[in-house]
């Protein structure tokens, strides 16, 4: 009689083990599914054209939204195709637009995701870089960087340039070549127009130190960083644009930072 309970509970067991079993086996599957899934997502840079390639005419590749709390380039860019595509405007030049290079950490409203990394420190140092070693959005970017006459890239900073205190919102960076830096003139002035506070209006960072001790109003010192697509277009000698709107976390209005950048893509049409 013993014997028969001892099998019974022990037949018992082994069942809830089995079920326990299969519902874990559920449960990694259902994770792994769902983490492959987000990834495909997340990794995906979704990219428009519009126009095409003729000898008098450019190439511009227009990022928004490298890091996720700085949407202001990304709803720029959202408008544009929405002018573009109702008859609005009309265009003139080839456009590459990628209004959401990070399109999860936009979602999140947050710089990074922790699973990804910050994708504007994960570009080649080097001319010849190992295709293999690159994240998937970056390897994409670059074969975009390859056709585009010019990059206009768009960020936001947490403050004001103007006000010293370390941030670098409301100012245009330029790559170091000479179109670049005409055309960060050109949007200096138009920018700088129609804003009436001097706190709030753009500065060019350069690293010509003439031109700083020229006029210390209009342009300021810039800093490379490593792994950044500013240091990597130095490096091929691309023209290029940074632009850093004052946007993180709100410290200006969201309509002013998407007219300001509409205003410097409306220049490369
Ligand atoms: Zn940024």
């Amino acid at each position: 009689m013993k014997l028969i309970y001892i099998i019974i509970i022990m037949l018992h067991i082994f069942i809830i083990i089995i079920i326990v079993f299969i519902i874990m086996v559920l449960i990694i599957f259902y994770l792994m599914h769902d983490t492959l899934y987000i990834k495909k997502i997340c990794n995906n840079l979704e990219y428009f054209t519009y126009g095409s390639s003729k000898p008098d005419n450019k190439t511009v590749l227009i990022l928004g939204g490298i890091h996720g709390n700085e949407p202001a380039g990304s709803r720029a860019i959202i408008k544009l195709m929405n002018d573009i595509n109702t008859n609005e405007i009309s265009i003139k030049n080839k456009l590459i637009l990628i209004p959401y290079v990070n399109y999860c950490a936009l979602q999140l409203n947050v710089r990074a995701l922790s699973s990804i990394g910050d994708i504007n420190r994960k570009f080649p140092i080097n001319k010849d870089y190992d295709d293999e070693e690159l994240h998937p959005i970056i390897k994409k970017i670059l074969i975009f960087i390859k056709e585009a006459d010019i990059v206009i890239d768009f960020h936001e900073g947490w403050g004001f340039y103007k006000n010293n205190n370390g941030s670098i919102g409301s100012t245009i960076t330029p790559s170091n070549t000479q179109n670049s830096l005409n055309y960060a003139n050109v949007l200096y002035n138009s920018l700088n127009n129609n804003i009436i506070d001097n706190n709030k209006k753009f500065t060019i960072l350069v690293n010509d130190t003439n031109l700083i001790n020229t006029d210390k109003n209009k342009y300021g010192k810039s800093y490379d960083i490593k792994h950044t697509l500013i240091y990597y277009v130095n490096l091929i000698n691309k023209d290029y644009l940074l632009i850093e709107t004052s946007g993180q976390n709100n410290v200006q209005d969201i309509d002013i930072r998407i007219a300001q950048a509409r205003l410097i893509i409306d220049n490369f049409l």
